[in-house]
């Protein structure tokens, strides 16, 4: 039985087929244009396979409410041509087969709680830190939703005296994560691409007590047993080992875990096992589970 999968991001579409247990087999991917250009394109590609479900991790935000009438729908993108799309509707009536949908991130904490770095455990945090930041959050085995979905990526910071861009760039928000901490905030702030950034510039200093700061909250809010940091930024892994020392310092001996001594926390802020395949691999899993549990409801 094949699964397919969508990787629905702002620059590209990634379109996979593979196993409902997760093992990818085929990939194509395409530029995201507007939806009358794009939709057609992976169409086309999945026809090609006898899927029996989809997968869907996508940007957001996202109306995940089963209860509202435009579940499935992309809302307010930045992204305008894609802003209400029903991205899950316009794809299960083209290729007639049951659809799941979830935020990128969701996905891909799904896959790490699975079969990758917090496999074992009933609760995760996985953080993408790339062009945006983003969060998604397992509690007692299953994603967290709530209100609409957790916006981890625009927690509010305390800015460091030092920074020089101390609002951040977001447009929504002074001093939130994504923007003192994303790809582009540091490149905005030191006028260099992070890719080409030495590991001895100041900026890996400054990003590393950001995301302490990140950690820092998300263990004393939700107290998760693994924190996975991904994304293009977390490609410099010479940022874990200080942000596993300012988290560390930051929480002060207060939160009486073993897992949270500074020995240990190499196996507790972690990069994703999977790489960069959580998501595709969170989203075949999201159709497998959906298809068998309509399987089961007959
Ligand atoms: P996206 O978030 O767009 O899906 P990425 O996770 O690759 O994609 O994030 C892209 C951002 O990460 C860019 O701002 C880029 O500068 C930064 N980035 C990508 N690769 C690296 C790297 N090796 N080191 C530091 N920053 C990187
Ligand atoms: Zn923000």
């Amino acid at each position: 039985m094949l699964i397919g999968a969508l990787e629905a991001g702002g620059t590209k579409m990634v379109c996979s087929i593979g196993t409902p247990q997760g093992n990818v087999l085929q990939r194509a991917s395409f530029h995201t244009l507007t939806p009358d250009e794009t939709i057609p394109q992976i169409v086309d590609f999945f026809d090609k396979f006898d899927i029996s479900a989809l997968g869907i991790g996508s940007f957001g935000p996202l109306d995940l409410n089963h209860r509202s009438s435009t579940y499935g729908y992309i809302t307010a993108s930045p992204k305008k041509a894609w802003s209400n799309f029903p991205i899950l509707t316009r794809l299960r009536e083209t290729l007639h087969v049951p659809v799941a949908i979830d935020t990128d991130v969701n996905a891909a904490a799904i896959a790490e709680h699975v079969m990758g770095a917090g496999k074992g455990y009933r609760s995760l945090v996985y953080v993408t830190v790339g062009t945006g930041i983003g969060g998604g959050i397992i509690m007692n085995g299953d994603i967290v939703h709530g209100l609409i979905h957790p916006e981890v990526g625009h927690m509010i910071l305390t800015p460091n005296e030092m920074d020089t861009m101390p609002d951040g760039m977001c447009s929504f928000h002074r001093h939130c994560l994504e923007g003192l901490a994303s790809g582009p905030a540091i490149e905005k702030r030191w006028g260099l691409s992070p890719r080409l950034m030495m590991e001895d510039h100041p900026a890996w200093d400054l990003e590393a007590r950001y995301l302490a700061q990140m950690c820092v909250n998300l263990i004393l809010i939700l107290s998760p047993e693994v924190i996975v940091l991904g994304g293009g930024v977390m490609q410099q892994d010479h940022l874990f080992p200080k942000i596993r020392r300012y988290t560390y310092e930051m929480l002060g001996g207060y939160v009486a875990s073993e897992r949270l001594d500074l020995e240990q926390l190499d196996q507790y802020i972690v990069p994703p096992a999977l790489g960069n395949n959580s998501g595709v691999t969170g989203a075949l899993l999201m159709g497998a589970r959906l298809l068998y549990s309509q399987r089961r409801k007959g």
